[in-house]
């Protein structure tokens, strides 16, 4: 029988795996790959999809079309738990697949415990598909009259949808809405200074409020609470309050980090389960912890397609280096970014320019395995 290889996810970090799939099934595995959609949509373009300079085909990637190109087998599902010992992932609704090595490419999701009524007012930044409902959502009320948008978090996520909400509402046949930022403590608090002004200068110039000091404690339907007792109305809500790896690990009872991400070693190697492996926001990578940006997630394409190929074929493993610091630029709407590495940082167009040309690159490099 031959050797089974199955991914779960087509994320960010399967990319070159994905992309090199006919080479393993040439090698005689047998390739499977899970995924919920037949898409995957690349998230540093989400805000900007958003806004409306992105159609969603330009930021997503034929998952289904390049594996059955392949010669894999795509299954359109979500696992949900994983049993190690059996060696079988199970999708929501039960049904089995086997594999000999699992890779975990599952990603992370935005908790939103704290809105009790979810229905057509709130949303997630991720998963970024649903970016596109909100869309059409904020398109279809701003036709109608001036709508209030509210958006929960104060971090990088949180400005660019707040400043590409202000995008799309500019547009000439809506009505311009009131945008909110509402930010807990204070707006960018991670971030160096110089982002923290950049970020508060460019949101006051697009008229977006920014409200600070307490944390958002309770959504119920269009009203939100603060834990300091203020209480504000929106039509449209996002949570953008950080994300966390999939619970699939959790719910497995597979070897976590303290955040629930799968426990790997250097080789992107679940610690308990030597044929399992994982990569991107999933993970917790025990030599180091890694922030969740995609950045790790496309620098461990390589590592992963070597190390799935050499664990089938019996050979060394490869360790990840996640390298050194990287290069962030944040899209803010309206053609205006904010680039920042180590002490460089700077905000304008130019910076949007960049983005823009290393995203696209990134699209077309992935979006060319598709034909
Ligand atoms: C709005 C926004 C903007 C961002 N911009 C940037 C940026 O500019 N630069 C940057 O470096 N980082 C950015 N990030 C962070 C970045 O999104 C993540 O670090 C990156 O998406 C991680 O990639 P991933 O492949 O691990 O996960 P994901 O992109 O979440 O991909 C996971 C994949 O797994 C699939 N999947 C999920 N659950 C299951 C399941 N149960 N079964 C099967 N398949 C499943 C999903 O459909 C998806 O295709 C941004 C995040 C957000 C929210």
């Amino acid at each position: 029988m031959k050797k089974r290889l199955v991914l779960i996810g087509g994320g960010h970090a399967h990319m070159m795996t994905l992309a090199h799939l006919d080479m393993l099934v040439e090698k005689g595995y047998a390739v499977t790959v899970i995924q919920p959609s037949e898409f995957h949509y690349y998230s540093g373009m989400g805000p900007g999809m958003l806004g409306g300079t992105y159609r969603p085909e330009e930021i997503r990637f034929a998952t289904r079309q390049v594996v059955e190109s392949k010669g894999g087998s795509f299954v359109l599902g979500r696992a949900e738990r994983i049993d190690p010992l059996k060696q079988i992932v199970i999708l929501a609704g039960g049904d089995e697949v086997g594999y000999d090595v699992l890779s975990c490419n599952v990603g992370s999701y935005v908790p939103f415990d704290m809105a009790a009524d979810k229905a057509g007012t709130c949303f997630t930044v991720k998963p970024i598909e649903g970016l596109m409902t909100a869309q059409q959502k904020i398109s279809e009320l701003s036709g109608q009259r001036s709508i209030t948008i509210a958006i929960v978090g104060g971090g990088p996520s949180s400005i660019e949808i707040a400043g590409n909400c202000r995008q799309l509402t500019n547009g000439s046949d809506l009505h311009p809405a009131k945008i909110q930022v509402f930010a807990g403590r204070k707006l960018m608090s991670r971030l160096p200074q110089r982002v923290q002004l950049d970020a508060r200068r460019i949101l006051e110039k697009n008229v977006i409020e920014i409200i600070e000091g307490s944390y958002v404690k309770k959504i119920d339907s269009e009203q939100i609470q603060l834990a300091n007792g203020n209480q504000f109305r929106a039509d449209i809500i996002f949570s953008a309050v950080g994300v966390k790896p999939s619970n699939i690990f959790v719910a497995s009872g597979i070897d976590t980090g303290p955040d629930g991400g799968l426990l790997v070693n250097q080789c992107l190697q679940s610690t308990q389960y030597p044929n399992i492996f994982g990569g991107g926001d999933c993970i917790y990578f025990e030599p180091s912890p890694l922030d969740r940006v995609g950045v790790y997630a496309v620098r461990q394409n390589p590592v992963l397609l070597n190390n799935l190929k050499a664990y089938l074929a019996e050979e060394v493993l490869q360790p990840f280096d996640p390298g050194g610091s990287y290069l962030l630029i944040y899209n803010l709407g309206g053609g205006i970014g904010i680039l920042y590495k180590w002490s460089l940082i700077f905000s304008g167009r130019l910076a949007f320019r960049v983005k823009d040309y290393i995203d696209r690159k990134f699209m077309e490099k992935f979006q060319s395995f598709e034909h």
